[in-house]
C-alpha cells in the first residue's frame, strides 16, 4: 500500500472499496467526499486604508523602520486617551454596506484582554457584544453556480504590533502596526471546502478594493484570514468540532491549509478518534498544520466595555452618505457587461479584476462605442503594459488614445496590423494615434484617389495582364492587388483596392 495508509469508504450500499491515500494527499476533499462534508467559516482581518491609526495620529505607512510610527496612545502609555478616527469609521461603514450588512446606529468598543509582547497595552480595543454591522452576505461564483455566503458580523478593531525573531539572537518588537485600523469580517459556516473558501476570500478582497477601503495586498498583511474548519458525516445537521487555522496570508495557502486540515481531521475520525477544539498553524514548508494552543473561549478574554470611548453613534444621514459612495461592485459589473454589453463572461471577468481596469474600460467607451472591440484591445494590448498595485493602476496608454486608435481601424484608415504598430509607438507617450498615422504616411491607404492613381499606373505598366483579365481570367486581379500592396508597403486598404481594381480592369471607367 503506498504510504501505508488505507481507508475504507462506504459507497452507498455497494461493497466497500479500499482507497489508497498518498502520504501527502493532494486532493483530500475528493477522498473524503463520500464520508464527510467539510464546513469552513472564515474570519478575515482587513486593514482600512486610512493615513493615520484608529485611535491616534501616527502614520499607517507600510515598510517604515521599526517603531517609527508610534505614539503614547498606540503603545499604551499611562494617561493617554484614544480618539476615534472618523475616516476609519466611514470606510468600515462602506465595507459593511457593500457586504449587505445591517448597520447599527449604536455600537460599542470593548477591551479584549490578553498578554503578548506585541500588545504593550495588555488589551486590544475591539468590538464585541455590539458590533457596528451584522447579518450581511456576499455572492460567490463556484463553477457555474452562484452561492450566497452569510456574513455574521463586521466589527472594528485595532491591529497589534509585530514580533521580529532571531535578530542578533534576540526577539524584538515593532509597534508600527499597533493601532492600525482593521475590520474583522466573520462569515457564517457556509463554505463547503477549500475551493469555496479561496473564492470567498477573492470575492471579499474584490469588494473591499472596489469600495476603496482596502488595498488587497495579502503579502503586505493588509488582508489576513483565520479559517475555522470542521468535518461532519454527510447528512448530519449538527456541526463537528472545529479547529481554527491562524493567520493565513495568501489565496494559495487558504486552499492548502484547509486541505491539509481536512485530511488530518478525516484521518483522526476514520481511526475512531475525536477532534479537539484548538488553534492550529499551517506550515507551508511541510504542508501540515500543528497545534498552537488549545482553543480559548471568549470569556477567557474578560471583555468589558472600553471606558475611554463613548458608544459609537451613527446617524441615518451618515450611513446614507456612505451608501452613496459605494460604486458598482465587481459582481454587478460582470453581470452588466455580459447582459447589456454582450461581452463573453471571461472577458467581463478580466475587466472587473480591478477598479482601475474598469475605469479605463468605461472611459474608453465614452469616446468609442464598440464595447466588444474595446474590451478585446484592453484585455490584450493594454493590460500587457499595465501595472496594478494596491488600489492604483498605471497604464502605458490613455483611454482616449485607445478609443481613437480603434476608431481609425473601424474607419479603415489603418489595418489591425498597423494598429499594433501605432500602439507600440504611442505606448508611454502622449502621442495621439492620428498623429502617428499622419507622420508615418499611413493615411494613404484609404485615400481612394491615391489608390486609384497607383492602380492606373500599374495597369499601364502591365498591359498584357490587363488584356488577360479582360479575356475572362479574373484571377489576374490577385497579381494587381499584390503589386499595390508591394508599392504601399502593405498599408493599402485591401477591400478598397479590390473594388477599385475590379472596376478599372473591367473597363467601366477608362
Ligand atoms: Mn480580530
Amino acid at each position: 500500500m503506498v504510504g501505508g495508509q488505507a481507508r475504507r469508504v462506504n459507497t452507498r450500499g455497494r461493497s466497500p472499496r479500499v482507497l489508497t491515500l498518498r502520504a501527502c494527499p493532494r486532493k483530500p476533499q475528493r477522498d473524503v467526499a463520500t464520508n464527510y462534508e467539510t464546513v469552513v467559516g472564515l474570519e478575515v482581518h482587513a486593514q482600512l486604508l486610512t493615513k493615520s491609526k484608529l485611535f491616534c495620529a501616527s502614520s499607517t505607512r507600510f515598510g517604515d523602520s521599526p517603531n517609527r510610527n508610534i505614539s503614547p496612545v498606540c503603545v499604551g502609555l499611562p494617561g493617554s486617551l484614544p480618539v476615534l478616527n472618523r475616516g476609519a469609521v466611514e470606510m468600515a461603514v462602506r465595507a459593511g454596506l457593500a457586504l449587505n450588512c445591517q448597520i447599527h446606529g449604536r455600537s460599542l468598543f470593548a477591551r479584549k484582554n490578553y498578554f503578548y509582547p506585541d500588545l504593550p497595552k495588555g488589551y486590544q480595543i475591539s468590538q464585541f457584544e455590539e458590533p457596528f454591522a451584522t447579518d450581511g452576505h456576499i455572492d460567490i461564483e463556484v463553477g457555474e453556480t452562484t452561492r450566497r455566503i452569510g456574513i455574521i458580523r463586521v466589527h472594528m478593531e485595532e491591529d497589534a504590533g509585530k514580533n521580529l525573531h532571531g535578530i542578533g539572537g534576540d526577539s524584538l518588537v515593532d509597534l508600527n502596526r499597533a493601532g492600525v485600523p482593521l475590520i474583522e469580517i466573520v462569515s457564517a459556516p457556509d463554505l463547503r471546502g477549500s475551493e469555496e473558501a479561496a473564492e470567498y476570500m477573492r470575492a471579499l478582497r474584490d469588494v473591499l478594493v472596489f469600495v476603496g477601503v482596502n488595498d488587497g495586498n495579502l503579502e503586505e498583511g493588509s488582508l489576513r484570514c483565520d479559517a475555522n474548519v470542521s468535518l461532519r458525516p454527510v447528512g448530519q445537521k449538527e456541526l463537528g468540532t472545529r479547529c481554527e487555522l491562524k493567520n493565513i496570508n495568501s489565496f494559495r495557502f487558504v486552499k492548502r491549509a484547509i486541505d491539509a486540515e481536512v485530511a488530518r481531521q478525516a484521518a483522526v475520525l476514520d481511526a475512531g478518534g475525536t477532534i479537539e477544539q484548538e488553534t492550529r498553524a499551517f506550515d507551508p514548508d511541510t504542508g501540515r498544520t500543528s497545534t498552537l494552543r488549545s482553543k480559548e473561549e471568549a470569556h477567557d478574554y474578560r471583555y468589558f466595555p472600553e471606558p475611554d470611548l463613548p458608544p459609537l453613534v451613527l446617524s441615518a444621514e451618515f450611513i446614507a452618505e456612505q451608501r452613496q459612495q459605494i460604486p458598482e461592485l465587481p459582481g454587478q459589473l460582470r453581470k452588466r457587461y455580459v447582459e447589456a454589453l454582450g461581452l463573453p463572461p471571461a472577458t467581463a471577468g478580466t475587466l472587473t479584476q480591478h477598479p482601475a481596469i474598469v475605469r479605463f474600460f468605461e472611459a474608453t467607451l465614452r469616446d468609442y462605442s464598440d464595447a466588444g472591440k474595446a474590451a478585446n484591445w484592453i484585455c490584450t494590448e493594454v493590460l500587457r503594459g499595465a501595472r496594478i498595485h494596491g488600489v492604483e493602476g498605471q497604464f502605458s496608454v490613455s483611454p482616449a488614445q485607445v478609443a481613437q486608435l480603434l476608431a481609425l481601424v473601424d474607419k479603415g484608415e489603418i489595418s489591425g496590423k498597423q494598429a499594433k504598430a501605432v500602439f507600440a509607438e504611442i505606448e508611454g507617450t502622449e502621442k495621439m494615434p492620428s498623429a502617428v498615422v499622419e507622420a508615418r504616411g499611413m493615411r494613404v491607404l484609404s485615400d481612394e484617389a491615391a489608390l486609384r492613381g497607383i492602380c492606373r499606373d500599374l495597369m499601364q505598366a502591365n498591359p498584357r495582364q490587363v488584356e488577360t483579365y479582360r479575356q475572362g481570367k479574373h484571377n489576374v486581379l490577385g497579381f494587381f492587388v499584390g503589386q499595390v500592396m508591394k508599392q504601399t508597403r502593405g498599408s493599402a486598404n485591401p477591400k478598397l483596392v479590390n473594388e477599385i481594381l475590379s472596376e478599372l480592369l473591367s473597363g467601366e471607367e477608362s
